[in-house]
C-alpha cells in the first residue's frame, strides 16, 4: 500500500507513519510544520519507502501529485489544541475547513480512500455519556471561540459524508478521544504533557476549574492500531467511529496520579478557566466514548490503561530534551 499522511510530522501522524512503514507500506508525509515538528519524523528519513514534503495541504498542485500517487490518504493535518483555538481562531477555522475540502476534492478526482481524523469535540457539551456515534451534538454560542474547532471538524465530517453519498468516495471518519503519548507537546494546552512536565520539574500542577471535569485518555499506539484496523476493513467505509478509552477520570485525579507516578513534590493549584483561557470559556464536563461499534467491527479496544500511559509519558519526558 502507498499511504499519504497529511499532518505526518504531528504527534499522531508520526506514530502512524512508523507503524505503516513497519508493516511494509510506502509512506509519504505532507506537513507544513505549523504545529508538527520535523524531529518527529527525522528517524524515519532514509528508511525504504519513506518520503516527505514540507508543504501546506492547500497547495493544490503538490496535493494533486501526491494524491494521484497514493492508494490511501490519512488526513490528519489540522489546527488542534484548545489554547490555539482560543488564541488563533482564524487559523483553526481556515486550516481545518479549507484543508479538508482540498483533500476530499482531489481525493474524489482520483477516487482514493480517505481516512478522516475527527474529534470527540464534535459532541460538544452533551453530558449524556457515553456518546455513541449517533449522539446529539451540543454546541455553545458562536461568541465562544472554543466551539469553532468542534464546528470546523463537524463541517469536515459533513463534507466527507457528502462526498461519500454523492460521489461514492470511500471515506472513514475517526473521532479521537484525548489521545496521548510520546511526542505530544504541551504547547497547545494538552493536559497530560503539561502535567507530566510540571510534575517532573516539581512545579505547581495547574488544574483548571474545579478539576471535576472528566476525560478518557487513550495511548497513541492503541489509536494507531485502530486507524490501521479501520483502514484495512472494507465494511468501515462510509461510517463514523469513536476511538477512545472508556476509563473515565477527573482532571484532579489525573493531576494526583501524575504527581505520584513521577514521584514529584509538586503541589496542585486550581486556576479559574477565565484566567487559563479567556472570559466566558466553556469546558466539557464529561467526555466518554461508547466504543461498541469499532469493537464489533474490528475487535478493537485499548490495551493500555491510565497508569500505563502516564508511566510511558513520564519515561519519555525523562529521556527527552522537551523537559
Ligand atoms: N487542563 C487543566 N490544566 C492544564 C491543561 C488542561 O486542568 O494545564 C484541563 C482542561 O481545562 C480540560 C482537560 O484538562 O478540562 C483536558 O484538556 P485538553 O486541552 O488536554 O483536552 P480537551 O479539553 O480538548 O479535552
Amino acid at each position: 500500500m502507498r499511504a499519504l499522511i497529511t499532518g505526518g510530522c504531528g504527534f499522531i501522524g508520526s506514530h502512524l507513519a512508523e507503524a505503516l512503514l513497519d508493516r511494509g507500506d510506502e509512506v509519504t508525509v505532507v506537513d507544513d510544520l505549523s504545529t508538527g515538528r520535523f524531529e518527529n519524523i527525522e528517524h524515519l528519513v532514509g528508511r525504504p519507502g519513506f518520503r516527505f514534503a514540507i508543504e501546506t495541504i492547500t497547495n493544490e498542485t503538490v496535493m494533486d501529485r501526491l494524491i494521484s500517487e497514493c492508494d490511501i490518504i490519512y488526513h490528519l493535518a489540522a489546527a488542534v489544541g484548545v489554547e490555539l483555538i482560543v488564541k488563533d481562531p482564524v487559523r483553526v477555522i481556515e486550516t481545518n475547513i479549507k484543508g479538508c475540502e482540498a483533500v476530499l476534492r482531489i481525493g474524489a478526482r482520483y477516487r482514493k480512500k480517505v481516512m478522516l481524523a475527527s474529534t470527540s469535540e464534535v459532541y460538544g457539551k452533551n453530558e449524556d455519556v457515553p456518546f455513541d456515534e449517533e449522539a446529539d451534538r451540543v454546541m455553545g454560542p458562536t461568541t465562544r471561540s472554543r466551539w469553532s474547532y468542534a464546528c470546523s471538524k463537524a463541517m469536515d465530517e459533513f463534507l466527507a459524508l457528502a462526498y461519500a453519498k454523492q460521489l461514492s468516495l470511500p471515506v472513514v471518519i475517526m473521532r479521537f478521544f484525548n489521545t496521548v503519548g510520546p511526542r505530544q507537546t504541551g504547547r497547545y494546552g494538552m493536559v497530560v504533557p503539561r502535567f507530566v512536565r510540571q510534575a517532573l520539574r516539581n512545579e505547581p500542577v495547574t488544574v483548571y476549574g474545579d478539576g471535576q471535569q472528566t476525560r478518557c485518555f487513550t495511548y497513541v499506539e492503541d489509536v494507531v492500531r485502530a486507524i490501521i484496523g479501520l483502514a484495512d476493513e472494507p465494511a468501515a467505509v462510509g461510517q463514523v467511529f469513536n476511538i477512545g478509552s472508556t476509563e473515565e477520570v477527573t482532571i484532579e485525579h489525573l493531576a494526583r496520579r501524575t504527581i505520584e507516578l513521577a514521584q514529584s513534590s509538586s503541589p496542585i493549584v486550581f486556576i479559574p478557566y477565565e484566567k487559563a483561557y479567556e472570559e466566558g470559556f466553556e469546558d466539557m464536563r464529561r467526555r466518554v466514548p461508547d466504543i461498541t461499534k469499532i469493537k464489533k467491527l474490528i475487535g478493537w479496544e485499548p490495551q493500555i490503561n491510565l497508569d500505563g500511559i502516564l508511566e510511558r509519558v513520564i519515561a519519555y519526558f525523562r529521556q527527552s530534551q522537551d523537559l
